[in-house]
């Protein structure tokens, strides 16, 4: 019976989690400084910067204390 109502709990947990690592996140390609390794990234929030081979932006933050 326990698991019951564990179960939903974690699940909400991990959505509220999994979202926050996005949340404050606003990505922005840099055409300018595109390289044949993948599209550039630029975080306005956090000012952090990845390149993506798929040219997709990136789905988590790399400084979320930034
Ligand atoms: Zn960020």
């Amino acid at each position: 019976m326990l698991f019951v109502i564990l179960i939903p709990i974690v699940f909400v947990l991990l959505a509220i989690y999994a979202k926050r690592e996005t949340r404050d996140c606003r990505w922005r390609a840099d055409r300018t400084r595109d390289t044949d390794e993948g599209a550039l990234y630029h975080c306005i929030y956090c000012g952090a910067e990845t390149r993506t081979a798929d040219g997709k932006p990136p789905q988590v933050c790399n400084q979320p204390e930034a």
